[in-house]
């Protein structure tokens, strides 16, 4: 996946902004499968905003909307783990729309550590990720 230089680091400073809460945001590409823009929405889940994030429905409504009016795609979803290694947990997995990507920034003590990106994939009726290429440019 390819992340613009500068969209990369919006996201990071985003995810080190909101520590030591989940950050989540949605990715919008050009038709050249670059993203080019992101959409930070909140954190509404109910539990434990640290370690488990849910989009609102209505704030995917309104990017779906955001993105056909710059001309872009929603293509997947950022977001933090705060203290943890930039792996998907059981949770991400499920909650997975295959054809997305999922990139995961891990955040320790505030600072970004590192970052992964997974495509959510379906398989044999259930799905799994595999780990895709980022190159920020
Ligand atoms: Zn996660």
């Amino acid at each position: 996946m390819i992340i613009e230089r500068g969209v990369l680091e919006r996201i990071f400073k985003s995810c080190e902004t909101g520590y030591p809460y989940e950050v989540a945001g949605l990715m919008l590409s050009n038709s050249g499968g670059r993203v080019v823009e992101i959409l930070p929405v909140s954190n509404v889940h109910e539990d434990d905003r640290r370690v488990r994030y849910r989009v609102d429905p209505m704030e995917y409504y309104r990017a779906e909307k955001k993105a056909e009016e710059l001309g872009l795609q929603v293509v997947g979803v950022f977001h933090s783990h705060p203290d943890h290694p930039a792996q998907p947990s059981r949770y991400d997995l499920e909650h997975a729309l295959p054809g997305w990507f999922y990139l995961i920034v891990s955040v320790y003590g505030g600072r970004v550590s590192g970052y992964a990106c997974w495509l959510a994939i379906e398989n044999y009726g259930g799905k799994r990720f595999v780990q895709e290429v980022v190159s920020a440019e």
